[in-house]
């Protein structure tokens, strides 16, 4: 249901700043997903990594997603062709001189994020808003470390963009209100739907969401169920379209884990305690899909569990 913010369309119209191109860091999934939905409803994107690779296989992941619309009827050959258009790469922050809005969806580590922001900052026009596209991390906090924390907000979209209908805004207590305002018509633009959620850690879906699939680990852990029949019991039992390790691969296990340690640290409560075992799979580079082994070995078909 869109949040109640009490600020008319019109309203909206007069006071937020137009967003009219935007940059992306960090390529991976969500990045990708992101310069994908921008660039369909008409905005020219920049995307950037530090790796020329990730932006390679971003474009091609970016392609091979919207040939689905197309085979779909969601969108035509021409709109494809249109919308891969305007989406740029770049390695050099140099390339976001003239945006109107960044969106940080880079690795979920504060540091990782902070270090971004001191190198991209210079690089922005004074009016140039950032969403970070954190799952986690304290918005005021990470707000804070930039020079412009009330043009810095939270724009947490989910995993796939292209289908999921939910961004999650979260103002930091900086946050001004056309920056708000922008950030909310642009995923209005995008075809999204907002949810308002306040600065604490995890927000809400994830606060919610991610404990279960760490309580999920746990009983992997000690031996209540299989893989096969977590995921079993969680699908046909309580009517989930994925079963939550399953889930789990698919998010990242290293983002579930940061997610669990911003949630323990943030809120000090053993509740939250991230299970061994998914620390060990994060300590391999047992990441799920993104590396081809999690909770399921993703190079045999079907998938088969790891334990
Ligand atoms: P990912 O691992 O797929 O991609 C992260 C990308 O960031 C990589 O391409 C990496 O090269 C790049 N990167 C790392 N350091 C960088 C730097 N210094 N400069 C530029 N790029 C850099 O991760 P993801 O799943 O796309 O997650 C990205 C963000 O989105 C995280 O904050 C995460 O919490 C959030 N998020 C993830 C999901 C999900 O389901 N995976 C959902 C919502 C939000």
């Amino acid at each position: 249901m869109p949040a109640d913010t009490g600020v008319s369309v019109a309203d909206t119209q007069l006071t937020s700043p137009a967003i009219s191109s935007v940059g992306v860091v960090g390529a991976g999934q969500m990045g990708s997903g992101i310069a994908h939905v921008c660039a369909l409803s008409g905005l020219p994107v920049i995307l950037l990594d530090v790796k020329a690779d990730a932006l390679e296989k971003a474009l091609g992941v970016i392609g091979r997603n919207m040939d689905r619309q197309v085979g779909r009827n969601l969108i035509t050959p021409i709109e494809k062709a249109e919308a891969l258009g305007r989406i740029a790469t770049a390695t050099d922050y140099a390339a976001f001189g003239d945006t109107d809005l960044v969106i940080e969806a880079a690795t979920e580590k504060e540091d990782v994020k902070r270090a971004i922001y001191k190198v991209l900052t210079p690089h922005l026009k004074p009016s140039c808003m950032i969403a970070s596209n954190t799952s986690s991390i304290s918005i005021t906090r990470l707000g804070a470390s930039t020079d412009r924390a009330e043009k810095f907000i939270g724009m947490h979209f989910m995993n796939p963009v292209p289908v999921m209908k939910l961004v999650e805004l979260i103002r930091g207590i900086a946050t001004d209100e056309p920056t708000f305002q922008a950030t909310q018509a642009l995923a209005a633009r995008l075809n999204k739907i907002t949810a308002v959620s306040e600065d604490f850690p995890a927000f809400i879906v994830n606060r919610i969401l991610v404990p279960m699939i760490n309580e999920a680990v746990y009983t992997l852990y000690e031996g209540v169920g299989s893989v096969s029949a977590i995921d079993s019991a969680m699908r046909l039992g309580a009517n989930h379209p994925m079963g939550p390790l399953e889930l789990a691969d698919f998010i990242g296990l290293d983002t579930c884990l940061s997610i669990m340690q911003v949630l323990h640290d943030g809120l000090s409560d053993s509740k939250y305690r991230p299970c061994p075992l998914l620390v060990k799979y994060v300590e391999a580079g047992w990441l799920g899909r993104k590396t081809n082994r999690g909770f399921y070995d993703y190079t045999q078909t079907p998938p088969r569990p790891t334990r």
